[in-house]
């Protein structure tokens, strides 16, 4: 047998896989059909758009808060030379994969891979030349792709009318962007432009942003993104989305019924979700089962109905992360060589990027009323934390949510500057079982945007110190 385990994507499931796998002894190659390695993630999804968040958030600071802080500056945007710091971005980051597969021993082959059978993989190179691969065991790790607006015929041109990827590189800034869509993706690029100068609307087909998310979070955002500048069309259904002479429009009507709606927009953003890139996978052929949304079924194992066939990440159930993608990685890896691969579900945490950020882990009020657990919430906003005033960063809140009965902390919230670090020490809590008295009663530095974590923490157990 040629391998012990072929990886087809190198996305941040495959790659992380095929890294633990050789680490754990496994031969290992990766098949990947994209010029680099490192899925949507590196190429064009997390790592691009951070760059771009990062960028753009230090011009709208140079250009509201220093002033306050005793800074004069006026800034002038060079839009070139921030997409060229995206761009090296992906580029060191796409390059340090390949540096870490050759460390690691682990082949790749570049082609289209396909699942012949259990134990066998074509992979089809650019030149339709197509080379079989013997392997003990297969992991599917083929990610995701955007998904259309349902019903909707969409002409992506990635320029005018964008997915996520054009939305990465526009070569102006839009005078008014439309993002059909107000999950996390839209919200994010939409920051980014907004920043940089654009009036944004975002037509959302639920009553809330960030749907799924702690109710009170996405209400209190909502607010605070219409005071950025935000519009919001929430309830809306787009009917329609078509180019115009000049820019394009976006029609849509009420959910609940009622007159249609049309706005011009210099361009429009589809963000309206990702869906399984499980086709032409040759799945069928080989009795690979998948639910209703093209998803690889697995089981707790991360096993597919075939022996010795895996899956992991974006392609199959669960939320589209690329942590979550990891760790399921991992889980595979360890698995295969034998060892005790497992993931929490329970304890993954979920970042939006935007400003503030929100970051949390664990269970919303709303699922916890829903499956009637009695519990207890500590709140504390960051108003009232020295650090957050010290930096003008005081927009947003901690919230912790423990069992009434045992004060287990069952989830965080967190909306704030840095919500996305400050997330961590909740999940390493909750990972080990702890209660809001454990996090209460853990000392904190200062000054620190944590100490509102630990705050809300002893608003959860008994009463909070500084409010
Ligand atoms: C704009 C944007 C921003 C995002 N930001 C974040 C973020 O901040 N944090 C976060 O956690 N997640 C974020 N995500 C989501 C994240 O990118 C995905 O959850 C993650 O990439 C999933 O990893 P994966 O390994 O399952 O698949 P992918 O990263 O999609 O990788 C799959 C790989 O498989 C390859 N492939 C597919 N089919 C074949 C085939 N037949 N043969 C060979 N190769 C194949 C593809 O070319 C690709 O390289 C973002 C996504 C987008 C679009």
């Amino acid at each position: 047998m040629a391998y012990d385990v072929v990886i087809i994507g190198s996305g941040p499931g495959g790659y992380v896989c095929a890294i633990k796998a050789a680490q754990l002894g496994l031969k290992t190659a990766v098949v990947e059909k994209n010029a680099t390695f490192g899925g949507t993630c590196l190429n064009i999804g997390c790592i691009p758009s951070k760059a771009l968040l990062h960028a753009s958030e230090m011009f709208a600071e140079a250009g509201h808060s220093f002033d306050t802080l005793g800074v004069e500056v006026t800034p002038k945007l060079n839009l070139k030379k921030m997409m060229a710091h995206k761009d090296a971005t992906v580029a060191a980051n796409v390059n340090g994969v390949a540096f870490l597969f050759k460390k690691n021993k682990i082949d790749s082959f570049h082609g289209t891979g396909k699942v012949v059978a259990a134990g066998r993989v074509s992979v089809t190179g650019e030149d339709g030349k197509i080379e079989e691969i013997e392997t003990r065991n297969i992991v599917i790790a083929t990610g995701s792709d955007v998904a259309g607006i349902p019903g909707v015929k969409v002409d992506i041109d990635e320029k005018v009318i964008v997915s996520s990827t054009g939305a990465l590189s526009l070569a102006k800034v839009p005078g008014h962007l439309v993002v059909v869509g107000g999950g996390v993706i839209g919200l994010e690029l939409g920051s980014v432009w907004a920043r940089l100068g654009a009036k944004v609307t975002v037509v959302e087909f639920l009553d809330t942003i960030l749907g799924g998310m702690d109710g009170e979070v996405s209400k209190q955002f909502h607010r605070m993104l219409s005071k950025q500048g935000f519009e919001f069309k929430l309830g809306a259904k787009v009917t329609g989305v078509a180019k115009a002479k000049k820019g394009a429009t976006v029609t849509f009507e009420p959910v609940k019924g009622g007159a249609a709606e049309t706005i011009e927009a210099d361009a429009v953003l589809i963000a309206t979700g990702r869906s399984a890139y499980s086709d032409s996978l040759g799945l069928k052929e080989a009795g690979v089962e998948v639910d209703e949304r093209g998803r690889v079924k697995t089981d707790g194992h991360l096993r597919t109905n075939v022996p010795g066939i895996y899956a992991i990440g974006d392609v199959i159930a669960g939320p589209m992360l690329a942590h979550k993608a990891e760790d399921e990685g991992v889980a595979v890896a360890e698995s295969i060589a034998g060892q005790a691969g497992h993931v929490n579900y329970d304890v993954i945490p979920s970042v939006v990027y935007t400003s503030p950020e929100i970051a949390s882990v664990g269970k919303t009020e709303e699922e916890l009323k829903k499956a009637g657990i009695d519990y207890k919430a500590g709140k504390f906003p960051f108003t009232a934390n020295g650090r957050a005033r010290a930096m003008l960063h005081t927009d947003g809140f901690v919230k912790i949510l423990a069992d009434k009965a045992s004060d287990r902390v069952l989830g965080v919230h967190i909306v704030g500057f840095g919500a996305g670090e400050m997330i961590h020490e909740a999940a390493v809590l909750m990972e080990f079982g702890g209660s809001s008295e454990d996090l209460a009663r853990t000392c904190h530095a200062h000054p620190t945007m944590s100490e509102a974590v630990k705050e809300a923490a002893l608003a959860t157990f008994f009463k909070p110190i500084h409010i």
